[in-house]
C-alpha cells in the first residue's frame, strides 16, 4: 500500500494534499467516534432500561392478572393487545368453585371448606361424630387438610378432632391458648403433640389463603372470657365477590369487640353462632353482617333449646334465607366468586 501511494504520489503532486485532508478527517472521525464510544454506556443503559421497564410492566401485568384471577377484577392494566389476549384466557371465569360443608354432626359444629384441591376444617363435632367427619372427609377427595381450626375447647368443636387428626396430615393447626382439664381437651392436645403438630395461636388481622380465597381471622378480640364461647375462632373468608364469616359459638360479647375493632365483617352468608343461641346473633351483629344467607349448625330436639325463638325471629325479621342441619342434614354451599348456591331447600324459621 505504501508503495503504491508513494508511487501515486510521484505521478500526481495533488494527492498528498488530498491524503493529509483525507487523514484530518479520519482522525476527526476517529473522535468523533471516540465521543460516540463514550456514550455508548449511556445508550446501553438506555437500552437496558426500555428492557428493564418492560420487564416490569410485564410483571405489574402478571401480578394483576393473578390478582384478577382471584377477585374477577376487570380493571384493564394491560399495555398491548397480547396481554390482553393472555389476560383473558386467565381470568375468565373462576375455573374452580368454593365449596362450604357443613358436615351434620348433630348438636355441634363441623365444617369444611374446599377451594382448588385445598382443603380446611373448621372444628371437629363431638368425640362420637368422630367417624361421621372422617369419613365425610375422605369421600370429599381429602388428602391433607392445608388448616385445622378448633374454634374453641367445647367437646363439641373439638371432639371429633383427634381422629381426623391421626387421619390426614396437617399443616397448620390453628387453636386459642386457653387450656382446659377436661378428657377431651387433654386428648386433643397430646394426639397434636404425638403427631409434633405446631400450636399457631389465632392473631386477628392473619390472612391465610386457600387456593384461591382469601382467610382473614377476625375474633377472638380479646382474651379471659368468662364464657369459653368467646375464645371462638372468627374467620372472614372472600371468595372473588363473595364472603363468608363463620363464628362459631362467639356470643354477643365477641359480637360487639367484632363491631368495636372496625374490622370488615360484612358477609353473603353467617354461619349463625353458637347453634342459633339467644345470646349471639344480636340485631346490630345482624345489621352489620348484612347476610343474603343464613347457616345454623344444630341438632334436632337437643336440650339447649336451639335453635332459640329470638334469634329466627331476628333472621325473619330480617327477610333472610335459613338453611338449617337439623332440617337438611349436611348443606353444602357453593361458590363461584359471583353466587353461592345450595344443595339443599329453605329451612323454617321455627325457634325453641
Ligand atoms: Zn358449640
Amino acid at each position: 500500500m505504501a508503495k503504491r501511494r508513494k508511487r501515486k504520489s510521484t505521478k500526481n503532486p495533488v494527492l498528498p494534499v488530498l491524503l493529509l485532508i483525507l487523514g484530518i478527517l479520519i482522525i476527526s472521525g476517529l473522535l468523533g467516534l471516540e465521543n460516540a464510544t463514550t456514550d455508548m454506556p449511556k445508550a446501553t443503559n438506555i437500552i437496558s432500561k426500555i428492557f428493564t421497564s418492560d420487564t416490569a410492566s410485564k410483571d405489574k401485568v402478571s401480578t394483576n392478572v393473578n390478582k384478577d384471577k382471584e377477585d374477577k377484577n376487570t380493571s384493564d392494566n394491560s399495555t398491548n393487545g397480547i396481554e390482553d389476549e393472555e389476560k383473558k384466557q386467565v381470568i375468565t371465569p373462576l375455573t374452580t368453585s368454593l365449596k362450604l360443608h357443613f358436615i351434620d354432626v348433630g348438636q355441634a359444629d363441623s365444617i369444611l371448606l374446599e377451594q382448588n384441591g385445598e382443603f380446611m376444617l373448621i372444628d371437629g363435632g363431638n368425640k362420637d361424630d368422630s367417624s361421621i367427619v372422617v369419613e365425610y372427609l375422605k369421600n370429599s377427595g381429602v388428602k391433607e387438610l392445608k388448616y385445622v381450626i378448633a374454634t374453641h375447647i367445647h367437646e363439641d368443636h373439638i371432639g371429633g378432632l383427634p381422629t381426623v387428626l391421626k387421619s390426614f396430615p396437617v399443616k397448620n393447626f390453628y387453636i386459642g391458648k386457653r387450656t382446659a382439664t377436661t378428657s377431651i381437651y387433654k386428648n386433643l392436645v397430646s394426639t397434636a403433640k404425638n403427631l409434633k403438630l405446631t400450636f399457631t395461636e389465632p392473631k386477628v388481622g392473619e390472612k391465610f389463603n386457600l387456593g384461591g380465597a382469601e382467610i382473614t381471622i377476625v375474633s377472638p378480640n380479646s382474651s379471659g372470657y368468662e364464657d369459653l364461647n368467646n375464645d371462638s375462632i372468627v374467620v372472614r373468608v372472600v371468595y372473588g365477590n363473595n364472603s363468608f364469616l363463620l363464628t362459631g359459638d362467639a356470643e354477643d360479647e365477641s359480637e360487639a369487640e367484632m363491631l368495636k375493632s372496625g374490622q370488615t365483617i360484612k358477609a353473603d352468608l353467617l354461619k349463625i353462632g353458637h347453634h342459633g343461641s339467644p345470646s349471639s346473633t344480636t340485631a346490630a351483629f345482624l345489621k352489620a353482617v348484612n347476610p343474603k344467607y343464613a347457616v345454623i349448625s344444630v341438632g334436632k330436639d337437643n336440650s339447649y333449646k336451639h335453635p332459640a325463638k329470638a334469634t329466627m325471629n331476628r333472621l325473619k325479621a330480617a327477610s333472610i334465607p335459613v338453611y338449617r342441619t337439623d332440617e337438611s342434614g349436611t348443606i353444602v354451599a357453593t361458590s363461584d366468586g359471583n353466587n353461592i348456591t345450595f344443595d339443599k331447600g329453605l329451612g323454617s324459621y321455627n325457634g325453641r
